[in-house]
């Protein structure tokens, strides 16, 4: 699934490719993508004669800001945009095709079919779900030292599952948390509120490296990502933990672990992240 430093890379390819285009018509091949309004013929109606102003990002959501309009677009496992100009053949899994008035088309492309689509009136996008119930934005301002440190205090659950919950900090999915956490040499099953003040430190300032450097990378590129130009991103050359089981660590050269914590496949580096004491009392 795409992360934020994905989505990010899929938002500035966008502002590059549709900005300032005016809709035309709009097709909608899949009316399960469509989540809001519930008709999709009302979706169609009320996109007609629109033009793009920019494209935002949320979490891991994208906002296609338009005169009057906002579309919510989430790709979730395998959704991506792609321009295309009319004449070219529509490719299977296109579920919604926006045609421009200038001859070229932004489809959307979903082999899972788990995307979703939400239009709003400008503003109303914050007040609703999916957006309202999202948290922090890691590489915002409002997301400071001191409301991270805050946020941890009170949760009982292990620091992966915090990090996970787009409720408490957003974007931060599978494979960037456990970059995260060896990065901060934190176990990921330790308890957010166990967490020492230089730990909570440095957990943060590895969320935010880790996801500001994914972003200069144009995001990585596991399984089938690619940008709204089709370009891959290189960031999963720089992954120092997720996807290397068994292999020599970085930093101590003993073999990256495998386990499972929250129902999520995690790795972690055994020496570098040591257990919560729980677990060393149970060995
Ligand atoms: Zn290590």
């Amino acid at each position: 699934m795409p992360e934020l430093p994905e989505v990010e890379t899929v938002k500035r390819t966008l502002n590059e490719l549709i900005q300032g285009k005016h809709i035309d018509h709009v097709t909608v091949k899949l009316p399960r993508i469509i989540q809001r309004p519930d008709d999709i013929e009302a979706f169609a109606f009320m996109l007609k004669g629109h033009t793009v102003e920019r494209v935002e990002r949320r979490g891991k959501f994208l906002r296609i800001v338009m005169d009057g309009l906002v579309l919510v677009s989430h790709l979730r496992m395998e959704g991506r945009y792609g321009l295309y100009e009319n004449h070219d053949p529509v490719e299977l899994h296109t579920h919604v095709i926006f045609h421009f008035d200038d001859g070229t088309e932004l489809r959307y492309k979903d082999v899972r079919q788990f995307g979703t689509m939400h239009l709003f009136a400008p503003g109303e996008e914050f007040k609703n779900p999916p957006l309202s119930r999202l948290g922090y934005e890691p590489l915002d301002n409002t997301f400071t030292l001191g409301t991270f440190q805050e946020m941890l205090l009170t949760k009982k659950t292990k620091i992966k599952v915090v990090l996970l919950n787009q409720a408490y900090v957003v974007g931060i999915g599978n494979i960037y948390v456990d970059e995260a956490l060896f990065r901060a040499g934190i176990h990921p099953e330790r308890t957010a509120n166990s967490l020492t003040s230089d730990e909570q430190s440095s957990l943060y300032h590895a969320i935010v490296a880790t996801l500001s450097e994914a972003v200069e990378a144009g995001g990585s590129s596991i399984k089938s990502y690619v940008n709204g130009q089709g370009k891959a991103g290189s960031f999963q050359h720089s992954l120092r933990i997720y996807g290397r089981k068994d292999e020599p660590c970085d930093q101590c050269g003993n073999p990256i672990v495998k386990t499972v914590v929250g129902g999520r496949g995690t790795h972690f580096c055994p020496s570098c992240q040591p257990s919560p004491v729980k677990s060393k009392a149970v060995k």
